[in-house]
């Protein structure tokens, strides 16, 4: 693949950032990645594992001379980052960010960047529960999605690069609106995440009950829970704050049908709850069928061996 950017700045080298540097090296999308991160230990695992070409002391000296910007800080972090690198960003320069809100990112980050820089909004659909420099893989956006939001009147030769940069990193691109991308978002991530963190907190406190045997028998369904509840504490706090009206809307609707089943339940409506469950089966083949999963049983976990 041919080279897309000649310096990329990446602010923010956890889980996104570093996957999309492999990623972009695995392509040889871009001549030098420059990298900064505001902690401490995780700029010392970037320099031990080499993750970038070079490692700059501010985000301010990162941006300096960089053709693409990605901002791959907590949602709550994208502001401050912008009001830091705006004034010293070349003219010409693509801005994007990875944040799995949009609404809110675009308000924090666009009053602080001139004229000429383009922003673009992005955020790859494709993530998992672990988090840092380390946490990163080359394969980790292979034909999943990134939507981009580009504003109206974007300089197409910079969206027509980025996009290219995240077909280069094996994703498939499509364009969203803002506020659209944060309702789809609240209902297929972010109330989902909600939920599981709620049901293993739940889980938890009965664990004083059941003594232990949460953990000890966990099985799929609880276990699937925690994978999720186990999502960094900081991104998903301020995924919740900034997505506050879509995550409100679509947790509403929730409670409304659990009170349904909760009342088919208790009133032994089986047809209910059996048309239910096989509406709801039905969406999880269209996902498979869509090859944004594996139809293998049990998320194609491996065979476990007896006794382990
Ligand atoms: P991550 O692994 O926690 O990485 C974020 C990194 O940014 C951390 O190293 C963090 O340091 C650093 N940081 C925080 N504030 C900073 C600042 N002001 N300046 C420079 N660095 C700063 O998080 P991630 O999972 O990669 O998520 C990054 C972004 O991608 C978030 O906006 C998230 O919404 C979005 N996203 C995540 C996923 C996912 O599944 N994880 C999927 C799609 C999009 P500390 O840890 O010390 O704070």
């Amino acid at each position: 693949m041919t080279q897309i950017y000649g310096r990329v700045a990446v602010i923010g080298l956890g889980l996104i950032a570093s996957s999309m540097i492999h990623a972009m090296r695995r392509a040889g999308l871009a001549g030098t990645v420059i990298g900064y991160d505001a902690s401490a230990a995780h700029m010392e695992m970037a320099r031990e594992d080499g993750l970038c070409d070079l490692l700059a002391g501010s985000a301010e000296e990162a941006v300096r001379d960089a053709e693409l910007v990605a901002l791959c800080v907590p949602v709550g972090a994208m502001g401050q980052v912008a009001e830091q690198i705006g004034p010293h960003l070349r003219p010409g320069t693509t801005v994007t960010d990875v944040g799995s809100v949009k609404r809110s990112v675009i308000d924090a980050v666009a009053p602080h960047l001139s004229p000429d820089v383009t922003f673009i909004p992005g955020h790859p659909m494709a993530g998992t529960e672990y988090s840092g420099p380390r946490a990163g893989f080359a394969e980790l956006f292979d034909g999943r999605w990134c939507l981009l939001l580009p504003p109206e009147g974007c300089d197409p030769e910079a969206l027509r690069k980025l996009r290219a940069l995240w077909t280069g990193m094996g994703a498939n691109v499509e364009e969203m609106e803002p506020d659209h991308h944060d309702l789809v978002c609240a209902v297929i991530s972010h109330a989902p995440h909600l939920i599981a963190y709620t049901m293993v907190g739940v889980a938890d406190d009965l664990r004083r009950v059941t003594d232990q045997e949460v953990i000890k028998f966990s099985a799929a369904g609880f276990r699937d829970f925690t994978r999720i509840a186990a999502s960094d504490p900081t991104m998903w706090r301020d995924v919740f704050l900034n997505n506050r009206d879509a995550t409100l809307e679509i947790l509403g609707r929730f409670t409304e049908e659990l009170f349904a089943l909760q009342r088919a339940i208790r009133t032994g409506d089986g047809d209910l709850l059996f048309d239910y469950f096989t509406r709801t089966r039905a969406i999880r083949k269209g996902i498979i069928d869509a090859g944004q999963d594996t139809a293998a049983p049990d998320f194609g976990r491996a065979k476990r061996q007896p006794g382990e």
